[in-house]
């Protein structure tokens, strides 16, 4: 699971720079396909209840789910990449929103503070807590910040199947839900909108997007719980920092 963890985090890595006013999210998706198996791995999401990509790509209001196309990305849009990677059987799964180029500053303060509400969530996820400390946290933090939490999509657990219970909603309450156990493995993932949190789902069967069509982030690692400190499986310092929006 940290192989599977790190290879999805170095794809982050590899895709950044691609990610540039002209490409369409096809492109993108081809170019993370491509990666993924030239490292021996398959991409989760291939084929996972039959989506069609390798990546979901979620521009702008799309929340996520977004299904790569010839959409050709824009100077000041918002995507979010999830992806996720198999080796031996297991799963690692991991979302970051990026920024096109320049983006306003009401975006920037969405990616900012979506991304930190992630790391809330992962400081409180360890042995002897519960599911409910983690959506606190994100919660907590994503309010005050004057956003939204979707309620429609949750993290989840992460295994032999990419999506495992226990369910790992982005709000809650402290103390309450699923105890967290050591070598418990889960993927946190705030979805977080500027505006409403209610969301639409497409009729295409994937696309979920805002109901108010503000702007929606997404940031998501796949952690192995411990006692004390999390560990983050698809991350490590040093994409960490290249991976910063700033
Ligand atoms: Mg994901
Ligand atoms: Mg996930």
């Amino acid at each position: 699971m940290r192989h599977a963890g790190m290879l999805v985090s170095k794809m982050h890595k590899f895709i950044k720079p691609y990610i540039k006013e002209g490409i369409t999210t096809k492109e993108l998706d081809r170019l993370c396909e491509e990666f993924i198996r030239s490292k021996g791995c398959t991409p989760s999401f291939k084929g996972c209840e039959g989506f069609p990509n390798a990546v979901c790509a979620s521009v702008n209001d799309c929340i996520v789910h977004g299904i790569p196309n010839n959409y050709k990305l824009k100077n000041g849009d918002i995507i979010t990449l999830d992806i996720g990677a198999c080796y031996k059987g297991y799963h690692g799964d991991s979302a970051w929103t990026y920024a096109v180029g320049e983006i306003s500053d009401n975006d920037k303060y969405l990616l900012e503070h979506t991304e930190k509400a992630l790391y809330e969530g992962i400081k409180v996820a360890t042995a002897g807590n519960r599911i409910g400390d983690i959506g606190h946290a994100v919660q907590r933090h994503c309010e005050a910040a004057g956003f939204s939490v979707v309620r429609d999509l949750v993290g989840h657990g992460v295994g032999r199947d990419m999506h495992e219970a226990p369910e790992v909603p982005n709000f809650g309450k402290r103390g309450q839900g699923v105890m967290l156990k050591e070598g418990m493995v889960i993927a946190i993932e705030p979805m977080i909108n500027m505006g409403n949190r209610a969301v639409v789902f497409e009729k295409d069967g994937w696309t979920v997007r805002t109901i108010d069509r503000k702007p929606s982030a997404h940031f998501e690692h796949t952690v192995a719980v411990h006692a004390g400190k999390a560990e983050i499986l698809s991350s490590f310092d040093f994409v960490d920092e290249v991976l910063k929006n700033k």
